[in-house]
């Protein structure tokens, strides 16, 4: 990957006419640094908020040892390149297929689970020669509210706190190490999202009178955007450990969570071109097909900024999007902050795309590629909130450092 220093020198020496994801190893390494150091437990790693291979080993090289896969494909794309990270399968509903090649090819032991059904082809699919395996660490995923998160997570999988006793005992008899795990909603804006759901595994314990192994607290973590402005991670922290400290669970038990987001948004972000204006309407190279996918479909709103070696003195307006494809939901409508005379031919930066951006690009209608280069200047915003502790690439972020700018 070539390195240049930011979004104007990749648009003045490129020149590019199709999208180019511009990435930050930084700000991947600083996340990583961030979860292993400030949270109170294992943090895995959720592949499929961005399965960069390169973005996985920045995390790795970052601290990051435990990834939480939830297809065969994100089996085999981490363990071809970490032998030796720890990979845990939290889709509750799998091949069977799928289960006995991530145990018996990858040395996959953790998987989730919401069903009697799905917890028969575990066993199923991990026996050898008929020997049911003796190594599992099964997850069952317990349906918690969505009500604080901006995606809900809470309609598709986990099974209601009235019937996980059963479950759970069920479980108990077939699992080395039992766990209950939960997903609060991606962008989660309060912590009590997580204190609500850990009321939900406290009933579900007390009611089965089962010992538990393993606390997954999911993902959710939230990033910043445009209006949205989540509290410091630091207080998500701090409610979801003193929750885990008040179960009735054994004194050896595990803390886990699975972030996907807040791991990868500060990552990526996608310089794109204007093609066309027509009023306040830019029609651009990059859209719903492409990373802006959620801009589109659920009006979530990136950074913006323009691209110019000169900045603009006009004012700022509020503009929508057009993607390159000729279909009408390939629309954006923000609305986006710019500067009120930016044209055709104009390059703008999207930022905190590294999250559900990057990953989630087609080749619908023939676009899709782009070159990706890495660059070296500040995210679009951080993990950190405005006023909060400014983040220096390669250095670890200091805790409870109350910095001014
Ligand atoms: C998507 C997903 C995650 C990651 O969620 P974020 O909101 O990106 O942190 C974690 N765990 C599971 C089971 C998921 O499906």
């Amino acid at each position: 990957m070539h390195s240049h220093h930011n979004a104007l020198r990749v648009a003045r020496e490129l020149q590019p006419a199709a999208p180019v994801t511009l990435v930050r190893p930084d700000a991947a390494l600083n996340a990583a640094r961030f979860f292993t150091s400030a949270f109170p437990g294992k943090s895995f790693y959720a592949v499929k908020a961005n399965p960069s291979l390169h973005l996985i080993e920045t995390l790795w090289a970052g601290g990051i040892r435990h990834f939480d896969v939830a297809s065969i494909t994100e089996v085999r794309l981490v363990r071809g390149a970490l032998p030796s990270a720890t990979l845990a399968f939290m889709h509750p509903v799998k091949a069977e297929e799928a289960i006995a090649e991530a145990y018996h090819t990858h040395g996959v032991r953790i998987f989730s689970l919401d069903t009697h059904e799905e917890l028969q082809k575990i066993v199923r699919a991990c026996a050898t020669d008929g020997v049911p395996a003796d190594d599992l660490t099964l997850c069952v995923r317990l349906k918690v509210s969505s009500a604080h998160s901006k995606l809900s997570l809470a309609s598709k999988f986990g099974i209601g706190v009235a019937d996980a006793p059963a479950l759970l005992l069920a479980v108990r008899q077939a699992a080395d190490s039992l766990g209950i795990c939960f997903h609060v909603g991606s962008q989660a804006m309060s912590p009590a999202a997580y204190a609500d759901a850990m009321a939900f595994v406290r009933a579900a314990i007390v009611e089965a009178g089962v010992t538990v192994d393993v606390i997954d607290v999911g993902g959710g973590f939230p990033s910043r955007y445009p209006g949205m402005e989540p509290p410091p991670l630091e207080t998500y922290f701090a409610v979801i450990e003193r929750a885990f400290e008040a179960l009735p669970i054994s004194y050896s038990a595990e803390l886990w969570c699975e972030p996907g987001r807040a791991l990868s948004a500060d990552y990526a972000s996608v310089l794109m071109r204007v093609e066309k204006r027509r009023g306040n309407e830019l029609y651009v190279n990059d859209g719903a097909y492409g990373s802006l996918f959620d801009a589109a479909h659920v009006d979530w709103r990136y950074p913006v900024r323009l691209v110019r070696a000169d900045a603009s003195e006009a004012d700022v307006e509020e503009f929508a999007f057009y993607g390159p494809t000729c279909d009408d939901m390939d629309h954006m409508k923000g609305p986006f902050l710019l500067p009120s005379d930016v044209k055709a031919g104009d390059y703008i930066e999207v930022g905190q795309l590294g999250a559900y951006g990057q990953a989630m690009r087609t080749g619908f209608n023939g676009f899709g590629e782009g070159a990706t280069v890495a660059v070296s200047d500040e995210p679009m915003t951080s993990l950190i909130p405005a006023g909060g502790v400014p983040q220096v690439p390669g250095n670890v972020v200091q805790l409870g450092v109350a910095a001014r700018h």
